[in-house]
């Protein structure tokens, strides 16, 4: 069975299994997370299989963007929520369950339990200007 064929979320676009759609177009798809951070809780997905962003073509990134910055607001009238998070996780040590593209768009509250705690490092001396100059020398070169 290919990926496409398999996917919780290709079922979803192809109407196998159901979701509670908000808003769809030639491009995406987007509905409610069944387990939501918030209620209202929204993932956007390509309507194409790409277990990873870096494999999707710029015109599904720039839909999945342009959806969640014209769905957000109407989550925020619903919910009352005062802000929103997008999260995207990408592979698995990064949190990625399901492994089709997805945004996550998670209305927040002032007393809402929160969603990342993690303790931020520092650079030594000279090292955020290294890190720096090697992503940006990776740009401007193919991958090994
Ligand atoms: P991630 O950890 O970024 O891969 O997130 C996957 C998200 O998909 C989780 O928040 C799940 O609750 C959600 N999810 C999984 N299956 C479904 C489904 N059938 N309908 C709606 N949301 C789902
Ligand atoms: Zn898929």
């Amino acid at each position: 069975m290919s990926l496409e064929e398999n996917c919780i979320f290709c079922k979803i676009v192809r109407g196998e299994i159901p979701c509670c759609k908000v808003y769809e177009n030639d491009l995406v798809l987007a509905f409610l997370d069944l387990a939501p951070f918030n209620f209202g809780h929204t993932l956007v997905i390509p309507k194409q299989h790409s277990h990873s962003i870096t494999t999707l073509g710029d015109d599904y990134l720039a839909a999945m963007m342009q959806a969640a910055a014209k769905i957000a607001p109407a989550i925020l009238r619903v919910t009352k929520a005062g802000g929103f998070n997008l999260l995207l996780n990408n592979g698995s040590v990064a949190g990625q369950e399901v492994p089709h593209a997805h945004l996550h768009i998670i209305p927040r509250f002032v007393d809402d339990a929160g969603l990342l705690h993690v303790a931020k490092k520092s650079y030594g001396e000279g090292e955020m200007a290294a890190m720096a100059a090697q992503i940006a020398a990776k740009l401007a070169t193919p991958e090994e």
